[in-house]
């Protein structure tokens, strides 16, 4: 993505934390802590979120909150004795399908059709624009962080057919192998949000084998298939 934002002439700035961003004769001025300063027409800031429990009144319905202010939620995602908490508010994942996800999996557990700890799959998530960024399951920096040796293949959009008509050929498809299981993918490029619920159900049926899943050609899709059969290389953090 980094690589792509330059291409298209944008700076791109890391290791550095912001000290202040200020409106200036109505434009954005933005003072990093090295004391360097950044003019714009507008600023867009995206730091993150918090949980707003603190008023909430959780605690007297016996739930407890975590030091970060989210709700603990046993295997089950129950927070306290006739108590559920699903969705941002119990801070596994904060996107809008993992809310729904859970929500109808305590839904079930109300009506007993289900008795087992909630299992979320691999989950998916998207960054949408102009380039766009999938992923679903793990990366393999997680699997390397759990003391195991990774290995992951890619291919590239500039060979897909899809993406060469389009002629927007930037960017990559990834498999994240953790043995010989597929346990992730990940891509960055024009439209691979749309990859997203091939690359999940790929992970789920651990459809790796060459020819086991056909794809339609030309499509994006084919960079998924492309990327199962892609040399495996250890993942080198
Ligand atoms: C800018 C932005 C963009 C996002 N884009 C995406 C995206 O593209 N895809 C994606 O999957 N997710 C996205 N998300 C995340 C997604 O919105 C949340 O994960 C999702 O809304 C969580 O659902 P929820 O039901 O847990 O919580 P919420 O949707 O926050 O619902 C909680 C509700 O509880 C209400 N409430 C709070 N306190 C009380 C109270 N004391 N009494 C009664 N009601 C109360 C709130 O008003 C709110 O309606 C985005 C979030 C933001 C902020």
């Amino acid at each position: 993505m980094k690589k792509i934002l330059k291409k298209n002439g944008r700076t791109v700035l890391e290791g550095i934390r912001a000290k202040s961003l200020e409106s200036r004769s109505g434009k954005a001025v933005l003072t990093l802590e090295d004391g360097s300063e950044y003019t714009a027409d507008k600023a867009l800031v995206a730091v993150g979120r918090t949980p707003n429990t603190a008023a909430l009144g959780a605690e007297q319905a016996g739930c407890s909150l975590n030091p970060r202010g989210f709700i603990n939620v046993d295997a089950c995602l129950r927070a306290a004795a006739n108590v559920y908490a699903i969705g941002d508010v119990n801070g596994m994942t904060l996107l809008a399908h993992a809310a729904e996800h859970q929500g109808a999996y305590v839904a079930r557990c109300i009506v007993q059709q289900e008795n087992i700890p909630y299992v979320p799959g691999p989950v998916p998530s998207c960054v949408y624009g102009s380039t766009e960024v999938m992923r679903v399951g793990r990366t393999a920096f997680e699997v390397a962080r759990e003391g195991k040796t990774p290995f992951v293949s890619v291919a590239l959009l500039s060979a897909n057919a899809i993406a060469q008509s389009g002629g927007h050929t930037a960017g990559f498809v990834k498999a994240v192998w953790d043995g010989d299981n597929l346990v992730g993918m990940a891509a960055v490029g024009h439209g691979v949000s749309h990859l997203v619920t091939a690359a999940q159900l790929l992970i789920v049926g651990q459809y790796t084998q060459h020819g086991v899943f056909m794809f339609a050609h030309p499509t994006l899709d084919e960079a998924l298939a492309a990327a199962l059969l892609a040399p495996r290389k250890e993942y080198a953090g």
